[in-house]
């Protein structure tokens, strides 16, 4: 007997996207989490913008910017953080507040990771149908065709089972749920090595006008990397080995904090440092995402390293595509066909971040060449009226953008989609933009990817044809529209 439609095990970034996407269409889902409670570690500091995107679908942007450092989305390297001005100001892939106004109704963030899961958590509990379980380990997973049987262990040490017509495993790095179906995993580059210590200072007083998602020391004896982690004068100082190696003369708190002193370069200037860690980490790919009714996401399907800050979006995004998809199948829009797209549309930039996270240059890249990866596809972002944006039409099922309301409203009748379709009219101004011409219409998919487009007038069953394709086949046509 099925007694869940969907649970997922984890409340981290990847478990959470997917838990509010499903709840915000009404689905029941279950989380469960290991933890009691929340992290308190900063974690990731930079959300990208396809994930300032989907926080600001759900009304949460305004909320996770709050949290945000004011900062531009660029590094600087510096001799010490005293010497700031001899310093070079470096892109890391990120788009500057310029570029972001261009290309998204929001902007790329720095914004650490336990202020994120707050609103996050804090989303999920005001959804009807999701529920939050803590203290909850989930130990064993034995799947079968008409769904997962589970085995939690709870903070007692009592075990249980239950069973879901769907999991969905975001249980991190060391994930039980990849382990018990025996996917495995690839390694790739070497791993790497450090050592990171959490503190107080009030830096930005030393740092001038111009703030920055990340500093990079270089003076001999203060290398190391700074990172400013929000609540006004919270940073982090990582100090790496070179690939491969561990840390020379392995050092401890007290040899840490001469380091960072020597980086931060002020006499008196006393950090007060409230916590420290080692940490190592590798590039990994789980050789399948999923596995029947089971699917990974996040850390649990792909590791990266903290180069490129990419580990929490691509989290992020995994949980919103599985999310979309699995609310499709399970309010009978699709079926389960679409699940088998999942992997094939997310592995291409997970593989692209992940190269680019075992690289040593990569920290170092431009907009134009992350951007396009982060957004995937999605529709380009215009203003269609003021505060509006094309990205804010998309509905929960398909959405047929169109300067010619009427005539594509009127091919919709006979035969019936099944998925709804929502018709929006835009500016002819938009629809050219769009390339769409003043008779044409593109069809979305929630996230904003092109199903189809077209540049002439509607025909009957056009759009339901390009719809059965799309749900016959589970993936997107790429109708080549996007941003
Ligand atoms: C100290 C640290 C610093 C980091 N710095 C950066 C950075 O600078 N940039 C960057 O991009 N990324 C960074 N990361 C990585 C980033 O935090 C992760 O990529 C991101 O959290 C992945 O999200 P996730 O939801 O997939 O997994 P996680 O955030 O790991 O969440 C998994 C959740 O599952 C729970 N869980 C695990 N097993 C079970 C089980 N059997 N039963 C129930 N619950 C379970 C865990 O308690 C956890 O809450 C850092 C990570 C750490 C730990």
């Amino acid at each position: 007997m099925v007694e869940h439609r969907v649970v997922i095990v984890g409340a981290g970034p990847a478990g959470l996207a997917a838990a509010i996407t499903l709840a915000r269409v009404g689905i029941d889902v279950l989380v469960l989490e290991r933890r009691v409670g929340t992290s308190p570690l900063p974690r990731a500091t930079v959300l990208s913008l396809r994930s300032m995107e989907l926080l600001r679908s759900w009304g949460l942007a305004d909320r996770v910017l709050a949290g945000a450092d004011d900062v531009e989305m660029t590094m600087r390297e510096t001799p010490t953080l005293a010497r700031v001005a001899e310093g070079a100001t470096i892109d890391v892939g990120y788009p500057s507040a310029q570029q972001s106004a261009v290309l998204s109704p929001t902007r790329a963030a720095c914004v650490a990771q336990d202020h994120l899961e707050a609103v996050l958590l804090e989303e999920l509990a005001s959804l009807r149908t999701a529920r939050l379980e803590r203290g909850v380990e989930v130990v064993g997973v034995e799947p079968a065709a008409s769904g997962v049987r589970l085995t939690i262990r709870d903070h007692t040490a009592q075990r249980r089972t239950l069973r879901t017509a769907y999991l969905i495993g975001a249980d991190g790095a060391r994930s039980t749920v990849r382990t018990a179906l025996g996917i495995p995993v690839r390694s790739s580059g070497a791993t790497v090595a450090g050592a990171r210590i959490e503190f107080r200072a009030p830096l930005w007083d030393l740092l001038g006008e111009h703030r920055h998602l990340l500093y990079a020391v270089t003076a001999p004896s203060a290398e190391g990397v700074l990172l400013p982690a929000g609540l006004g004068d919270r940073w982090i100082f990582a100090v790496t080995a070179q690939p491969g190696r561990d840390l020379p003369g392995n050092p401890t708190v007290a040899d840490l904090r001469r380091r960072l002193q020597r980086a931060i370069d002020v006499p008196g200037l006393d950090p007060r440092i409230t916590r420290h860690d080692r940490f190592s980490s590798r590039g990994e790919l789980a050789e399948r995402f999923s596995h029947g009714r089971v699917h990974l996401a996040g850390d649990a399907a792909h590791r990266v390293t903290p180069r490129g800050g990419t580990g929490l979006n691509i989290a992020l995004a995994d949980g919103y595509d599985l999310g979309w998809k699995l609310g499709w199948v399970l309010r009978g829009l699709a079926g389960r066909s679409l699940m088998s797209s999942y992997e094939p549309e997310r592995r291409p930039a997970v593989r692209h971040n992940l190269e680019r996270s075992v690289d040593p240059s990569g920290a170092r890249r431009t907009a134009p060449l992350e951007v396009p990866v982060d957004l995937s596809g999605r529709i380009k972002h215009l203003w269609v009226a003021p505060g509006v944006s094309t990205l804010d039409l998309l509905d929960d099922g398909f959405s047929l953008l169109t300067a010619d309301p009427p005539a594509w409203r009127r091919t919709l009748g006979r035969p019936a989609v099944a998925a709804p379709v929502s018709v929006t009219g835009v500016s002819v101004l938009n629809a050219r933009s769009l390339g769409l011409g003043p008779r044409g219409a593109v069809l979305l998919r929630p996230d904003g990817v092109p199903v189809a487009a077209w540049s002439t007038s509607p025909s009957a069953g056009l759009v339901q044809q390009a719809a059965a394709a799309f749900l016959d086949h589970g993936a997107s046509g790429g109708a080549g529209s996007a941003a």
